[in-house]
């Protein structure tokens, strides 16, 4: 690996600094030094006119290179180091010249991306200023740093979660050799969270400086676990990261994990990228979650850097483990478990007996066109509430309606922008558009024909309130009172704090029934759900997208796994409304057999050359128009074409298959057109392969119109 060696030109410094992929400077720029800095040092230097944020990287392998290194008098120098910030671990930078490499972005775009904007934004002297304020909210008193994590308040673990703890740490079967990754198979209710925390413990205890990562896939449950692990560990000093901090307190908490302060690190998917010197633990929570990838910039996967990294640090000389859990794994995870790549840890119980829901299909076709809900539903429903217990009916649709039409003259809320329906919102009789935020108010008549019988198609989750309070008005609590119905989606949990409120409205027993999209469905510990409904599954069914039943089964199963988590409760429901009660996804659903339709699933796929048994990356265009967006898809595809032709030779297979560019599914957003085309690879190595030599030619390719174009690297939605 280059990234160790050292041997660098006295004198000269090679630096990362924030430069966007595909432009035409270097990886790494060259500044001069008076002094010796070591790489991972923090430092400001010049680049064009401004003074930008730079980390000073290990110097190429020199014997590599065919120019000879620039003569320092011809440097610019660097402007001020920051020593007061230590430097960046060369796992970290390992961690992040890979995440690079395998994504295709730059390195320095990359680098810097991970690091906090105020460290970005703020010049030296600010920053000192920064530094010389201790972050006294999150610090533990002095005294009780050496303090073992107290256990006091944990529950006596079962047999299988102390099981699972025995096996993920217990030593490696080759000695010498990295431990392999973890899969924690439990159950949703099997006490997953517990294992997780006693990791922790024993990973912190282990050792005085050790510290541990654990990641949930929504920022909503952030405050769940950070709850769950500051009342275990009193005496640690626990930091957060995730999207909705301010620069401020972002760059408290990457501080503090950075000098090692803290020991916990809780966050999202941006965790990953947290500085923690002594990294010796990585959990990912919900590891199949999609959210775990990102949508934009470099598109990486959280969950799969997370084992990167854990090889890195444990590369770098002290040994890091990583556990992934999950009630549903994704198929890669469990692929690499059948492979015996990963361990697999697993818990089938329920705590205390609780048992799983029981799967209820309401066969939707034996009802009248535009049923909302299945009698035998509205029945369950009733004795639900009868029994004091708790509903959550989902819908993947919020919103009142998903388009307003015109019955006279066909008229629909399109948005103007995109290639997609407004939908309509009652509470502000607004129109709004889901992509690009468009909002208008609703029109009085149809704006095409003037007829005043414009009218909402479907339902989204406001409709969904509407409808269930109706369809049970006469019904009343145990105790006479009428019933309480809350619904939680993204509308509803705009303000700060609102999202927590209204969960604790739930826990505390205030509502009886929770309306919600799948916002609900994962994570939560609700104890009183006793009935779980999903009331529009079918569209999933059917998708063209090769991992929507993957997701679909997923989300069916978290969405069962909130019912009956009590085992005092009667026995647990779940509904499914469906057109397809016979489709086999139900069967298994019924089964809560994850285990076989996992291994159905990956046959198809093995069949059909899909994921985990190929490697896909996905070349997307945006620009002015779609002709455009294509053209220069076009002309990647020949330029690919005649690449796979050369590297073919009169040898048989590359193994790389380019599939001609199509609009894509949302072809328009926000006025932009987008097209995709995708590559697919017979193995990681060969696709690496092809990108790195095929991306840099796309720069030639300059069209007009066109607005930019970025690769996904294994993305999951195609
Ligand atoms: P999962 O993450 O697997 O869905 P949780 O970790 O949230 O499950 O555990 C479900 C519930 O069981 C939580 O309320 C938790 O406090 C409780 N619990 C976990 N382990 C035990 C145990 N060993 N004994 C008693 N209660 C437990
Ligand atoms: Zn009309
Ligand atoms: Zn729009």
């Amino acid at each position: 690996m280059p990234a160790k060696n050292n041997t660098s030109v006295p004198g000269v410094l090679q630096v990362a600094v924030a430069a966007p992929a595909h432009s035409d400077l270097p990886a790494l720029l060259s500044y001069s030094s008076e002094q010796p800095l070591a790489a991972g040092s923090l430092v400001r230097v010049p680049l064009g006119s401004r003074e930008v944020l730079g980390i000073v990287w290990d110097a190429p392998d020199l014997s590599s290179l065919a120019a000879a290194p620039p003569a320092t008098a011809t440097l610019k120098p660097i402007e001020a180091a920051l020593p007061e910030l230590g430097h960046l671990s060369s796992a970290w930078r390992q961690l992040l010249a890979f995440s690079a490499r395998y994504y295709q972005r730059s390195l320095g775009e990359v680098a810097l991306a991970a690091l906090p904007p105020q460290l970005r934004e703020l010049d030296a002297l600010q920053l000192a200023r920064r530094l010389k304020k201790p972050a006294r909210a999150f610090t533990p008193a002095a005294d009780s740093l050496a303090a073992s994590p107290s256990l006091t308040s944990s529950p006596t673990l079962t047999d299988e979660q102390t099981q699972a703890l025995a096996d993920f740490f217990a030593p490696s079967q080759q000695p010498g050799l990295l431990q392999r990754p973890a899969l924690l198979m439990g159950s949703t209710g099997s006490g997953k969270t517990e294992v997780y925390l006693h990791s922790v413990a024993r990973v912190l205890q282990g050792s005085p400086t050790a510290q541990a990562l654990v990641m949930v896939p929504e920022i909503n449950l952030t405050p769940q676990l950070e709850a769950r692990f500051r009342a275990r560990f009193t005496q640690e000093c626990i930091v957060t990261m995730h999207s909705g901090m301010t620069p401020a307190q972002r760059l408290s908490s990457w501080l503090l994990a950075h000098s090692a302060q803290a020991r916990i690190i809780l966050g999202t998917r941006m965790s990953i990228f947290a500085s923690a010197p002594h990294l010796a633990l990585i959990i990912v929570d919900e590891e199949h979650d999609a959210s775990y990838k990102s949508q934009d910039g470099a598109r990486h996967s959280a969950r799969d850097l997370a084992v990167m990294r854990a090889k890195l640090e444990t590369e770098n000389g002290h040994s890091c483990q990583v556990l992934l859990g999950s009630a549903t794994p994704s198929l890669e995870s469990w692929q690499a478990c059948e492979q015996g790549r990963y361990l697999r840890l697993q818990m089938h119980q329920r705590i205390g007996q609780a048992r799983l829901p029981q799967l209820r299909l309401a066969d939707m076709r034996v009802l009248p066109r535009g049923t909302l809900f299945a009698p035998p539903l509205l029945a369950a429903l009733q004795e639900v509430v009868a029994r004091g217990e708790q509903a959550l009916l989902f819908l993947n649709r919020r919103g009142y309606a998903p388009v307003l039409a015109c019955d006279a003259c066909g008229w629909k809320s399109e948005c103007p922008h995109c290639s997609a329906y407004r939908v309509f919102h009652k509470s502000d009789r607004s129109l709004r558009c889901h992509h690009c935020g468009h909002t208008e108010r609703v029109p009085r008549a149809c704006p095409e024909c003037g007829n005043i019988d414009i009218a909402p198609l479907g339902r989204g989750t406001q409709k969904l309130e509407e409808q269930i309070a109706l369809a049970l008005i006469d019904v009343k609590q145990a105790d006479g009172n009428a019933l309480r119905i809350l619904r939680i989606d993204a509308d509803t949990t705009k303000l700060k704090g609102a999202l927590q409120a209204q969960l604790a409205q739930v826990h505390a027993g205030e509502v009886d029934i929770l309306v919600g999209t799948q916002m609900v469905t994962k994570g939560h510990d609700f104890r009183r759900i006793s009935l779980v409904a999903a009331l529009d599954a079918d569209a999933a069914l059917f998708s063209s997208d090769f991992r929507a039943p993957e997701r679909l089964f997923a989300l069916l199963m978290q969405a069962a796994g909130r019912a009956g988590r009590d085992a005092s409760a009667s026995a647990a429901q779940m509904w499914v409304q469906t057109r397809n009660p016979g489709h086999p996804l139900f069967a298994a659903l019924a089964q809560h057999d994850y285990e076989g339709y996992a291994r159905a699933q990956l046959q198809e796929r093995a069949q059909a050359q899909l994921p985990p048994f190929s490697y896909q990356a996905l070349l997307r265009a945006e620009a002015r128009s779609q002709e455009v967006a294509q053209a220069f898809l076009q002309d990647a595809f020949a330029a690919a074409q005649a690449m796979t032709n050369t590297m073919t030779g009169d040898k048989a297979n590359t193994g790389i298959t380019v599939y001609p560019p199509v609009p894509m599914s949302l072809q328009r957003v926000a006025d932009v057109e987008r097209a995709q085309m995708l590559v697919e690879g017979s193995a990681r190595g060969a696709l690496q392969a092809f990108l790195a030599a095929w991306l840099p030619q796309l720069r030639s390719f300059k069209r007009k119109g066109l607005i930019r174009f970025a690769v996904d690297v294994d993305p999951l939605q195609i």
